[in-house]
């Protein structure tokens, strides 16, 4: 583990953040636990995520269930495409997922995107050996290992279920639905905040791999043919872009544009990509997210989703590593069409034209007379044959015989028998499957990533001091607040402050204990950005010291006007100077 994260997960679980689960049990691999500051810095950084991608954008949410049956992913794809290269250690028996054991070892990236059997040889090549036991790895099979965690829905095995591996497939399932609640109108959004499940080959690195995740999914829905969205508000956003080209360039590196560069440019060849990569660049800073270590990485061709034209990854820098926090997706129509296919139901929306078309429309009406005594048992195939042939190619039908294949068999019949005509018809207008532009958030990474990036080192009085930089609307609390000592009535009005700011809807945390300056220093590893202190002062005047974090800068402020002026401190209406 990097010195980073080492130093992370010791914070993390002294503190109160996140640690594994049930480790009075041994635990299992891959299943976290968030502790109190982590829980509610995961609220508010849901909430911020709810904000920008809901309520801002006019999008709708759901909450679907998280475990779904059978038939949801065999038309999906997952049950037969969603896996993982596993290799097994002969020796200890331990199952390692091979392409990061040769991107460990090697300088290679994106190793799932090549076939089973270059990555078996790359082990060998490399004389990669079992992490565990140090066994030889060469000749060792690598296979797909599907992710899904399976399970029974009810008594007995007659009705198998599975923990949702994406939030996304309870959006689309549902589509038929949602388009009602949208009232048969292109584009629009549906948004879900819930819990992921992926059985992963080696869970690792803190919450960044693990089997149990919270993903926040956005679906939204638009017309390709006559939908495009408002580049305004994000055209001038600055993007450091990593695209493929750059990736198999030998010299290939970051390029730095804005998103209306980025789409005249063609770098960003989906305009509805391009929004959200800038809407999403603006968030990942407001929640805290290090510009100086983010990116946006596209897609390399072989290792697109099953369902996936074009693809870019935010990823961002953590331990060394580059880490991959949310992906933004075309997925096409493909989710929709394979459950329209499955379900057998409608999962298009019916395009009204402003003014009905009159359409040429060709059509057959075959003289069965004809065809039967002609044609005996396949006359009704032939048939069905003519009147798909004359609305895909209606041009065959110009000379004097048509000719249909049944199962590489010709049939010929004079165009005279086959009734073929083309009536004008009127169409009021068309069912569109619409195309899904999908930016999906995984949530736990975000926590991390926040965390991680604002883990900050200084000195404070000669004395080595740790701080979380966290932007006031992540931090758990927003407020501390002390009494100078627990005497002298210094409590009780403490108390007393306390109470009026957590009526004022703040976050606040009461501590008496120790010094002062260490109950600074525990708010100031949680990242509480403002400790309030009620001293002797406060008993004669009225005012409390209001201490900022990051600064550690002081200044007093009448209690009446405390909540106020934290609230706008928070709220970057004002710094701690004006104060
Ligand atoms: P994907 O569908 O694989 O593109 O995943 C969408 C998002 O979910 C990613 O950007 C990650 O942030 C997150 N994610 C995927 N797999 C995991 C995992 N095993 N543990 C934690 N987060 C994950």
């Amino acid at each position: 583990m990097s010195e980073e994260g080492k130093r992370l997960a010791e914070l993390a679980k002294r503190r109160g953040f996140f640690f594994p689960s049930a480790s009075v049990y041994g635990g299992a691999a891959g299943f976290y636990t968030y502790g109190p500051q982590g829980a509610s810095l995961k609220r508010n950084l849901e909430d911020a995520w709810r904000d920008r991608f809901v309520f801002r954008e006019g999008h709708m949410e759901l909450e679907g269930p998280d475990v779904m049956p059978e038939a949801v992913f065999e038309a999906s794809g997952h049950l037969d495409g969603f896996d993982d290269m596993i290799v097994e250690c002969p020796e200890c028996g331990e199952s390692h997922r091979a392409d990061h054991l040769v991107e460990d070892a090697t300088a290679l990236e994106e190793v799932e995107a090549l076939p089973l059997d270059e990555v078996q040889d790359l082990i060998a090549d490399h004389d990669l050996t079992c992490p565990n036991c140090g066994t030889a790895l060469a000749g060792e099979p690598v296979e797909q290992f599907n992710l899904m965690f399976a399970t029974n829905i009810g008594p007995g095995s007659s009705s198998p279920g599975y923990l949702r591996p994406e939030t996304a497939q309870g959006i689309f399932v549902e589509f038929p639905q949602l388009k009602e609640y949208a009232r048969n109108q292109l584009p629009f959004g549906v948004a879900q905040i819930g819990k992921a499940y992926r059985n992963e080959i080696s869970p690792r690195k803190s919450l960044i791999r693990v089997r149990e995740f919270t993903q926040a999914e956005l679906e939204h829905f638009v017309d390709p043919e006559t939908d495009s969205p408002d580049l305004a508000p994000v055209e001038d956003v600055e993007l450091t872009l990593y695209p493929a080209s750059e990736q198999t360039d030998d010299d290939g590196e970051h390029v730095t544009m804005t998103v209306g560069e980025a789409v005249e440019r063609g770098v960003v060849g989906n305009e509805w990509i391009a929004y959200y990569l800038g809407r999403a660049k603006t968030w990942f800073e407001r929640i805290g997210v290090d510009m100086e270590r983010f990116r946006y990485r596209q897609h390399l061709g072989g290792e697109l989703a099953h369902y996936a034209s074009e693809c870019w990854d935010a990823e961002a820098e953590l331990g060394g590593d580059w880490v991959e926090i949310t992906g933004f997706g075309d997925r096409a129509d493909y989710d929709l069409k394979k459950h329209a296919e499955h379900s057998g139901e409608d999962f298009s929306v019916f395009k009204q034209y402003d003014e009905p078309k009159v359409v040429e429309k060709p059509t057959v009406d075959p003289e069965m007379g004809y065809l039967g005594p002609e044609f005996g048992g396949t006359a009704g195939e032939i048939a069905d044959a003519l009147e798909t042939l004359a609305e895909k190619n209606p041009q065959s039908f110009e000379g004097d015989e048509v000719t249909v294949e049944l199962d590489d068999e010709a049939f010929t019949v004079p165009v005279e028998k086959t009734g073929f005509s083309v009536e004008e018809v009127k169409e009021t207008g068309e069912h569109v499957t619409p195309q899904v532009i999908e930016p999906s958030f995984g949530v736990g990474r975000l926590v991390y990533t926040v965390v991680a990036h604002a883990l900050e080192r200084d000195e404070v009085d000669g004395e080595e001091r740790t701080y979380l930089s966290l932007p006031p609307e992540m931090a758990p609390t927003t407020v501390g607040v002390f009494p100078l000592m627990d005497k002298d009535g210094l409590g009780e009005r403490a108390h007393e402050v306390a109470a009026d700011l957590r009526e004022a809807g703040m976050a606040v945390t009461y501590d008496d204990s120790g010094a002062i300056g260490r109950r600074y220093r525990r708010q100031d590893e949680i990242g509480t950005p403002y400790c309030v202190t009620v001293d002797y002062d406060t008993l004669e005047d009225d005012t409390v010291t209001v201490r900022e974090r990051d600064t550690t800068a002081q200044t007093r402020v009448p209690v009446d006007e405390l909540s106020e002026t934290l609230q706008e401190l928070r709220d970057g209406d004002r710094s701690l100077d004006d104060a």
